[in-house]
């Protein structure tokens, strides 16, 4: 799930009727019928291959932990009892995308907020919002992961923190770049972690191959100040070493971070700086 990128304005001013106060909804499991169900297990068995050797280790291990298989769309209460025995963490369905600051609410106390609804059979490769595939094939196997399910609370606790302002665009870039879009180090070649990636079969395959996007080692700053592109495969990705070097560079005061960055323009997508690092897609198999 993502927070409202912008227009914030124009968002309702509570939850939708029929969300609770924090805008979680029931999952309504039963009323998914079986077509539904085949387009997760289409899903599933075709990223799962794809992945084996292209995401984070973790990841694997989470699908397993948790026991994910192509059955049909998991019931979020089978999910949970694993997922919060692993980490605490738990999933929440809402309605769609959510305000910010219930978002990261949600995020603090260890709660995912996911969408309930499947992409049409027409859409396997295309969605304009967030849906269960995404939502929970992409992010929840990494929060059976503890040091990575501690990075998502600490991020939520910075994000309830915030008030309003630039702040807010630097730490959504945070997001987008790590839990979205994020690549990590194995050896000398490059995995995925982000949740962006790992539910897209087509972003899957190019952000470790094409020679076209930049891979840049992760910098707090530089990756806070970066714009992105939410209509196209990414122009740029960042780079970490491991989970606990993530969690490690983003135990800082944000307000010191965001005090820094005041005032200074934001990076274009695909500009490569001088202080960069930059990694080599991995090599061909
Ligand atoms: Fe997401």
């Amino acid at each position: 799930m993502d927070m409202v990128p912008n227009n914030a304005h124009i968002r309702p001013p509570g939850p939708p009727v029929g969300a609770a106060a924090d805008w979680t909804i029931p999952q309504r499991w039963a009323q998914y019928t079986p077509a539904e169900h085949a387009i997760w297990n289409r899903l599933f068995t075709r990223q799962l291959a794809q992945l084996q050797d292209r995401a984070v280790p973790a990841f694997l291990a989470g699908v397993q932990a948790l026991g994910m298989k192509p059955t049909g769309i998991p019931r979020f209460e089978d999910l949970n009892e694993a997922l919060d025995r692993l980490t605490g963490w738990t999933v929440v369905a809402v309605p769609g995308l959510v305000p910010e600051e219930v978002f990261f609410h949600h995020l603090a106390h260890r709660q995912f907020v996911a969408g309930r609804f499947i992409r049409s059979a027409a859409q396997l490769d295309y969605l304009e919002e967030p849906d269960v595939f995404h939502d929970v094939f992409g992010h929840v196997p990494l929060l059976a992961d503890p040091v990575y399910a501690s990075y998502m609370q600490a991020y939520g606790e910075a994000g309830s923190r915030l008030h309003a302002g630039s702040a807010l665009t630097e730490l959504a870039r945070l997001y987008w770049y790590t839990v979205e879009f994020g690549l990590i180090r194995d050896g000398d070649r490059l995995r995925i972690f982000g949740a962006g990636i790992v539910s897209s079969n087509g972003e899957s395959e190019y952000a470790l191959d094409s020679p076209e996007p930049l891979r840049i080692g992760f910098d707090l700053k530089r990756t806070m100040l970066t714009d992105y592109r939410i209509d196209s495969f990414q122009k740029n990705y960042f780079v970490i070493d491991s989970f606990e070097d993530l969690v490690r560079r983003t135990s800082v005061d944000f307000r010191d971070i965001y005090k820094e960055l005041e005032g200074i323009a934001p990076i274009p997508v695909a500009t490569r700086l001088p202080t960069d690092i930059l990694f080599a897609p991995n090599p061909g198999r």
